[in-house]
């Protein structure tokens, strides 16, 4: 072995080869260099694995030229959500509105007033631009938007509740993936977590006999990913405003997803709006800007003045600002709640899509698989989910296009969908069968997901 892998070739004179140079004319030099870097080091890992013997110029020479169409595209890239979940944290959740890219090309291409009062020409603050609207859709009375859900509770934690107990029930410490855990945010965020009830039940005197001098807030954290049925008990929003005014405690509610129109009109179960929310009289509420809202990744904070101004006053807050792109896409998404909603904002539209047109979709993508001639194709019906940690047992019947080829195996199709095409396609195998579910492939998608099955294939 280390006879071959001193023989290994070197970038330089593989970088000597006419097939390479000739590379130079369609593609930048530093390109050209990653890709030889990259084909030689795969090929020295595969000889130290022992999956291969040696290493000739010929196989780097040809690897560079297969793949450096693939090496010249950027890292983060479009691909297909082919998967049905149409919050897909891992494939960037909500596809933003034409609006939204709209104000980011402008916002982002000139100078824009983001900290500038117009009227008195001097210094203003970045989060007026959304404020207006905010106040406007949910009645709330004052607002502030972060960089993401997440940075608002620990925005709301760390002002309130700093070297403070936080009541929260069992039943509610929840994870939300990767590494939000409420319990570990609590901790460093500063506040002390006081758990009362049971996984399953917690009753309103469990919280009030928690409440000492020392607590500082009472928390009811949306269980956005799972459910509690069966033997259960939680406490009511409005039972916990109610206790926390005797007690003079403010009460503060994670909603997760939050949402500002009722979306039974979507077909899914009934979740109270923002607006419904806060005449709860709770002080404090936050969600995210980019789950069911269908925004851009933000943490929006409403509720009482005076607790929104100590929230806005911390300096934890400056480092979890928002920045000016997020801003202008969030004033955009938020200004089309006062028209059209449900047809102008793609998850909403996503959701509501009904099943009658999601088979015409299938269909007409039937209709140009058939020149493939070793692909065996058909429709079944299926279901979607909303993801995104919001209604997780909502199930939304769909149609899917399931997919075989004559001679490569299902998960290698899988695979070679999400590898080679320069728009992946992400998809899902179920009961033995490839699945593409047209909820979250967008009408003029489909003839990129033709083209990708080709390069998939090929
Ligand atoms: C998703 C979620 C968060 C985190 O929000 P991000 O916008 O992803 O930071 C926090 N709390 C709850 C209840 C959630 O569902």
């Amino acid at each position: 072995m280390k006879e071959s892998l001193r023989n290994i070739p070197k970038v330089n004179s593989v970088l000597e080869r006419e097939e390479i140079k000739g590379l130079l004319t369609s593609y930048p030099r530093w390109v050209v260099v990653e890709a030889v870097r990259r084909v030689i080091e795969e090929k020295r890992k595969e000889l130290i694995e022992g999956k291969r013997e040696l290493v000739s110029e010929n196989t780097v020479v040809k690897e560079v030229l297969d793949k450096i169409e693939k090496f010249s595209l950027p890292s983060l890239k479009r691909v297909i959500n082919a998967t049905g979940v149409v919050l897909h944290t891992n494939l960037g959740r909500a596809p933003l509105p034409k609006e939204a890219l709209d104000a980011i090309n402008e916002i982002g291409a000139n100078y824009s007033n983001l900290e500038f009062d117009l009227d008195e020409g001097k210094r203003g603050l970045r989060y007026v631009h959304v404020e207006y609207i905010l106040k406007k859709l949910t009645q709330a009375p004052s607002a502030l938007v972060v960089n993401n859900n997440a940075a608002a509770v620990f925005l709301v934690l760390n002002t309130l509740a700093q070297g403070k107990e936080v009541i929260v029930s069992r039943g509610e410490l929840i994870e939300i993936g990767g590494t939000f855990r409420l319990p570990d945010v609590m901790k460093s965020a500063g506040a002390i977590l006081k758990e009362v009830g049971t996984t399953n039940r917690t009753r309103i005197s469990d919280y009030e006999n928690a409440i000492t001098e020392n607590t500082a807030l009472i928390l009811k954290a949306h269980t956005s990913n799972y459910k509690i049925v069966g033997f259960s008990e939680s406490v009511s929003l409005k039972e916990l405003v109610n206790l926390g005014k005797k007690y003079g405690i403010p009460v503060y509610n994670d909603l997760g997803s939050g949402l500002f129109v009722d979306i039974r009109k979507l077909g899914l179960p009934y979740e109270p709006t923002v607006t419904e929310v806060l005449k709860s009289g709770v002080d404090v509420i936050s969600f995210s800007g980019d789950k069911l809202l269908g925004g851009a990744q933000a943490g929006i904070i409403l509720g009482k003045e005076e607790l929104i101004d100590k929230l806005r006053k911390n300096p934890i807050n400056r480092v979890l600002r928002i920045d000016k792109l997020t801003l202008s896409a969030l004033e955009a998404t938020l200004r089309l709640y006062m028209e059209e909603p449900e047809s102008k904002i793609p998850v909403l539209a996503m959701l509501k899509t009904q099943e009658d047109q999601l088979k015409t979709k299938a269909q007409r993508l039937l209709e140009k698989l058939k020149d493939f001639s070793e692909i065996e194709a058909g429709i079944k019906m299926d279901v979607s989910a909303v993801g995104g940690g919001a209604l997780p047992t909502a199930e939304l019947p769909t149609y899917c296009v399931f997919l075989s080829h004559k001679s490569i195996e299902l998960k290698e199709l899988e695979k070679r969908l999400r590898v080679k095409p320069k728009v992946p396609v992400i998809c899902r195998i179920k009961d033995d069968k490839l699945l593409l579910d047209m909820r979250t492939i967008r009408d003029n998608e489909l003839e990129i997901v033709v083209q990708s099955i080709k390069e998939a294939i090929s």
